[in-house]
């Protein structure tokens, strides 16, 4: 609050109250500002708020660990936190994805075994909900796009009737991130739910008001699309790292550098660690509106 002039009444007052959404008109107090409200409401945008600096790790991953620092805006929508992602990564855009706010404090969940994973499979082909042990998730945000990937179907797992599910094209970075019902959510994006390659989302800080989608760091060469899990890649790093590679080998590294989705025609052989700054940056800056 400030001295001055309500900018509806144009009295001069020694305390005024400012638009909580804009933060920018002030009033004399609320009858003022409930009158302006019919006009000011078509005028009246959110206040800007600092870009969020994100540590994304693959965590599964192992020499090197993949990572990447993103700069994401406060207004970005998850749909374009996950093209993000999807760029800085290499990866494809080929398969459905979700994020999850884990409650870290949720208890574990009973060890799968062979009749619970029957009794769900029937239950989900019966298409009920049938929740497997304790909710996990605070809140899990979803391709709008899902029933264009058939691997969402492998996603059944991640529902619980307990944890509410939101369309990542509707849902803002900065809202979530700030919910006083999850400050201590550990942030997950899952990309391919046949592959589940996990990614961990960490908030590091905060930068400036105006930035853009920016990879300030990162490390680790991208993962082939559908390379068959970790496992898979770490068989493919094996067959760059082999002195006589077998013929088997040999398949695997030309499928990767000619006909995986994300292929690298320049293969692996000392790239293990390669990350292309300026490339990626390139791409955040013309590519996110052809993502899909
Ligand atoms: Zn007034
Ligand atoms: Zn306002």
């Amino acid at each position: 609050m400030s001295a001055g002039k309500c900018e509806v009444c144009l009295e001069e007052k020694p305390k005024l109250v400012t638009c909580g959404r804009c933060g920018s008109r002030k009033y004399c107090g609320a009858a003022c500002q409930r009158k302006d409200w019919p006009t000011h409401k078509h005028a009246c945008q959110p206040k800007k708020q600092p870009s969020w600096i994100l540590k994304i790790t693959i965590p599964d991953s192992r020499e090197p660990q993949i990572w990447r620092t993103l700069v994401c805006p406060d207004g970005a929508t998850f749909q374009e936190l996950h093209y993000a992602i999807q760029i800085a990564f290499g990866w494809a855009a080929a398969h459905s994805y979700d994020f999850v706010a884990r409650d870290p404090t949720a208890d574990e969940r009973p060890v799968d075994d062979i009749r619970a994973l029957i009794a769900r499979r029937m239950g989900q082909d019966a298409g009920e909900q049938r929740d497997f042990g304790p909710r996990q998730n605070y809140i899990r945000i979803v391709n709008p796009n899902d029933d264009k990937h058939i691997d969402s179907l492998h996603s059944y797992d991640r529902k619980h009737s307990q944890t509410p599910e939101k369309k990542a094209d509707k849902v803002h970075v900065g809202e979530q991130f700030n919910k006083n019902e999850w400050k201590n959510a550990e942030w997950e994006y899952m990309y391919d739910h046949g592959d589940e390659w996990g990614h961990e989302v960490e908030i590091i800080g905060r930068g400036n008001v105006d930035d853009a989608f920016k990879c300030t760091d990162g490390n680790g060469h991208g993962i082939a699309e559908d390379a068959g899990s970790m496992r898979g890649w770490e068989e493919l790093k094996d067959a760059y790292r082999a002195a006589k590679p077998t013929d088997e080998q040999k398949k695997r590294m030309h499928w990767f550098e000619n006909l995986a989705k994300n292929f690298d025609p320049e293969g692996l052989k000392g790239r293990e660690s390669h990350v292309d700054l300026s490339l990626i940056n390139a791409l955040l800056k013309t590519s996110m509106d052809c993502m899909d």
